[in-house]
């Protein structure tokens, strides 16, 4: 069957699994027995994708990009998340686990988020079904993404600032897991990618994977065959890339190319690469790569775009890089900033910064004509304004 897809123990190869302290052990079991039987109920499917159309606005389109085409003398399709309600893919794992926590019995939401996009999401879909919302988020990310909070509060999120560590993404993550150690059997904790301890990889993977069974039917329909020669997606932690190219895993003809970010450059000491630089270890329960130093401290990722400055990767992504099913870019925060100026003067799309990480892709790999590529846009530009216009 697919090597590439998670193991009955919560491992792909060797990475994954489910490192938790002693008191999360009954509650990350319990969804581990339960996830699949409730993503795969008929009557879950209904809802989920009853909202994914009239909530979210799916299918999000496949669209032609004519004149990047032409620049690049290839075929060029964007799979368009950006058109989602909320700005990005976030939103399609939030419906699916708001969705799950409910059919556990859940009443209360916690969440972790670095940019505040993962939040917004949470808040929306917990605004939408009327659960308490807790975000934690570092003090220095509250402060850099006001607008972020700003929505998280009007729709009727609590916003906690954490002011240990780096007052970052990783340390909003660890008192998440705070929060659920000391509430573990009212609260559900939505975890925005495909990282944390197994099933959550699997899980977000598995709702995230709309995305590839949407691009089988719109390549059908335009080029009549329902597979590209490429997908192309950047990875943070790797859910909008586990999306696309989840339907394709086991399907070797479709080469897989992901970007990942190398802020000031791979060796300046400022990226966040952390396939290329990454060594095994433990973040947030699962085993993968990660950006540590020789005794194991996490080194601070950095990238000009907050949502990819992860020191982890998706235990998936780190098995795909390993057994060479993936082939892994470092792009510069220079090269993105290039590729989101030039995706918007030839489409009229201005994308997200991390998905311009992505786009990034075509300055650094040489196409044939007749190659089909499919890139998805994993978000849009709007909260990127304040960087684009410096
Ligand atoms: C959060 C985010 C990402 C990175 O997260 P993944 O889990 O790797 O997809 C990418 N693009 C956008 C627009 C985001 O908001």
């Amino acid at each position: 069957m697919n090597d590439f897809n998670v193991s009955e123990a919560g491992y792909y190869g060797e990475f994954g699994g489910a490192y938790i302290p002693e008191i999360l052990y009954s509650n990350v079991e319990n969804l581990k027995n339960v996830y699949l039987k409730i993503l795969n109920d008929p009557e879950f499917q209904r809802e989920f994708h009853a909202l994914l159309r009239d909530y979210v606005g799916r299918p999000s389109p496949l669209y032609w990009a004519k004149r990047m085409s032409e620049k690049y003398a290839c075929r060029i399709y964007l799979k368009r998340e950006d058109l989602n309600h909320t700005g990005s893919h976030k939103i399609n794992n939030a419906i699916g686990q708001i969705l799950l926590a409910q059919r556990m019995g859940k009443t209360r939401i916690i969440a972790e988020t670095g940019a505040g996009q993962h939040g917004v999401a949470t808040a929306t879909v917990c605004a939408l079904m009327n659960m308490e919302c807790v975000v934690y988020m570092g003090k220095t990310d509250v402060e850099r993404q006001k607008l972020n909070v700003r929505k998280m509060n009007m729709l009727g999120a609590k916003v906690v600032p954490v002011t240990s560590g780096n007052m970052t993404l990783k340390d909003a993550t660890n008192e998440a897991i705070r929060d659920w150690c000391c509430n573990p059997s009212n609260t559900y904790y939505v975890i925005g990618s495909t990282v944390g301890p197994h099933p959550y990889p699997d899980m977000v993977a598995r709702i995230q994977s709309v995305i590839s069974k949407e691009i089988k039917q719109q390549l059908a329909e335009k080029e009549g065959r329902d597979y590209p020669d490429y997908l192309i997606a950047c990875v943070g932690g790797g859910s909008n890339a586990a999306g696309t190219i989840y339907e394709y895993l086991n399907d070797t003809k479709v080469k897989i190319i992901l970007a990942e970010a190398a802020g000031k450059g791979v060796d300046s000491g400022e990226s966040a690469a952390t396939i290329r630089l990454g060594t095994v270890g433990i973040i947030h329960g699962a085993k993968t790569l990660l950006m540590q130093t020789e005794d194991g401290q996490i080194q601070e990722p950095y990238s000009i775009s907050a949502g990819l400055d992860y020191p982890g990767i998706g235990p998936m992504h780190a098995n795909l890089a390993k057994t060479g099913r993936s082939e892994v870019l470092a792009i510069d925060d220079r090269e993105a900033l290039k590729a989101a100026f030039e995706l918007t003067r030839l489409e009229g799309i201005i994308p997200a910064l991390e998905s311009a990480h992505a786009l990034g892709v075509f300055d650094k790999k040489q196409f044939k004509p007749d190659d089909i590529i499919v890139l998805c846009i994993s978000g849009r530009g709007d909260k990127d304004m304040e960087t684009y216009i410096r």
